[in-house]
């Protein structure tokens, strides 16, 4: 084989891929029912080139104002990014997140409902929305309780906004499998199709159990550096 012919090396982001199909595969879905979002959070644009020059465009990003100030000149060099949002908002933060992003995964309060509301009908965006759900009732975390989970939704339907699935962050150092199937059927008692579930860690068990989009950092970019929390 000469060099041109001889297939890439195995990277990082193709060994999720592929780690994503196989999960696939096994639970009989189709893997492009799964999406794969790159979470790029504290990654310089030079870490996130190397993916976006392999074709990948969809990221995440956990602090608006980080995304803000890394991704529009990105976004001018490669045509046809999506930007999801995985961590916290302030609600005085939801106007710039709805300019930026594709998808927000954390709308877990009603007061965060009413402040994207505003923002969606005087931007006139309207990026895809995940209710967080706190699924291991843990004090830390965000998310709303499962109890809240039906008034939240109601809320949020009547409010407008494009809801289109649930998201969780299980507790760490336990088997996540569990919560991953409690999340999966919250979801289908709620009538959602979206699953956010399923991280470096745990994203192919994410996937037989239903996830359709997994937020996978580490494993593309490597071990990030200590952040200020
Ligand atoms: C950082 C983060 C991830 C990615 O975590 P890795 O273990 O690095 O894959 C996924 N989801 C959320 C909400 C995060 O904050």
């Amino acid at each position: 084989m000469t060099a041109a012919t001889r297939p890439p090396a195995a990277t990082p982001l193709t060994a999720v891929i592929d780690g994503i199909a196989q999960a696939a595969r096994l639970a009989s879905r189709d893997p492009a029912d799964v999406t794969l979002i790159a979470v790029s959070k504290t990654q310089e644009a030079e870490a996130i080139r190397p993916l976006l020059d392999a074709g990948h465009r969809v990221f995440g990003e956990n602090r608006v104002q980080e995304a803000a100030a890394k991704w529009p000149a990105l976004r001018d060099a490669y045509a046809d990014v999506a930007l999801h949002l995985i961590g916290q908002l302030q609600s005085n933060k939801a106007e710039d997140a709805v300019a930026l992003f594709d998808a927000i995964h954390t709308v877990d309060r009603p007061s965060l409902v009413d402040a994207l509301a505003a923002a969606m009908a005087k931007t006139g965006r309207r990026p895809d929305c995940f209710v967080q759900v706190n699924i291991g009732a843990e004090d830390q975390k965000g998310g709303c309780a499962i109890a809240d989970l039906p008034a939240l939704l109601e809320r949020a339907r009547a409010a407008g906004l494009p809801v289109v699935g649930l998201m969780c962050l299980p507790p760490a150092d336990v088997e996540p499998a569990p919560y991953f199937a409690l999340l999966a059927k919250l979801a289908r008692e709620e009538g959602l199709s979206g699953l956010s579930m399923g991280m470096s860690g745990d994203y192919a068990t994410a996937v037989t159990l239903g996830a359709t989009h997994v937020r996978v950092g580490s494993a593309l970019f490597g071990a990030r550096k200590a952040m200020a929390a």
